[in-house]
């Protein structure tokens, strides 16, 4: 049995990605983020991401057989054995029970299911404001985690935002989540793996936050 078998829920813009990186850099395992695995996938101009661009675009998701699949094949290389943390995935119920299957099959189980909690209030901020560095995927926030230039990180690297990152989109991801993603707060609160974590504060406050929640 896997140590360090975490996931990270929470709405769009909640820091799920910030979050899981300083996480992980503690357990020394990796972050497996789909979104990340998808816009890889749209950079490369693959197939998959041909056929994903539209949906990502507009904030609906992706179909459940091509994330599953996604994550199947990620969770099976050499760096996962000895844990993990999933960040953006699962997003739907199907999605819950492809994994709580998949992590069966492979002997492991989830130690710890993070909802990182901020009130749909500060959501449109926090997501308008997110920059990421065109090299290293840094990601920053021009008003609480602010890059040295508006348009340059450290070292010089070029900051990009994210397309579905405008306020047009984050309706339609925060009205996705509701619908598809709120209701494995349940699902895991039933299993008796959730923990609550507040995720309005700064960066540090978070991490010191999350970090006693999983008992790091
Ligand atoms: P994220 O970076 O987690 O905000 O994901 C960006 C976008 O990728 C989402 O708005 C979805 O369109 C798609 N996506 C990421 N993860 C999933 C998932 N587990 N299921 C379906 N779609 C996903």
């Amino acid at each position: 049995m896997s140590q360090s078998d975490l996931i990270f829920i929470g709405p769009p813009g909640a820091g799920k990605g910030t979050q899981a990186k300083r996480l992980c850099e503690k357990l020394g395992v990796p972050q497996v983020s789909t979104g990340d695995m998808l816009r890889e996938a749209r950079a490369a101009e693959s197939e998959l991401g041909k056929r994903v661009a539209e949906v990502m675009e507009r904030g609906g998701l992706v179909s459940d057989e091509i994330v599953i699949g996604l994550v199947e094949e990620r969770l099976a290389r050499a760096d996962a054995a000895k844990g993990f943390v999933l960040d953006g995935f699962p997003r739907t119920i199907p999605q819950a029970e492809a994994l709580d299957k998949l992590l069966r099959r492979l002997g492991r189980s989830v130690k710890h299911v993070v909802l990182l909690e901020v009130p749909d209030a500060l959501i449109v901020e926090r997501i308008t404001g997110r920059r990421t560095g065109e090299t290293t995927g840094r990601i920053y926030h021009l008003k609480y985690d602010p890059p040295p230039f508006p348009d340059r990180g450290e070292g010089g690297e070029r900051l990009l935002q994210r397309s579905d990152d405008v306020e047009e989109t984050v309706v339609n991801r925060l009205a996705t989540y509701a619908a598809q993603t709120a209701p494995l707060v349940a699902y895991y609160a039933d299993k008796g793996l959730l923990r609550r974590v507040d995720g309005v504060g700064s960066l540090d406050e978070v991490s010191a936050r999350l970090f006693a929640a999983v008992g790091v």
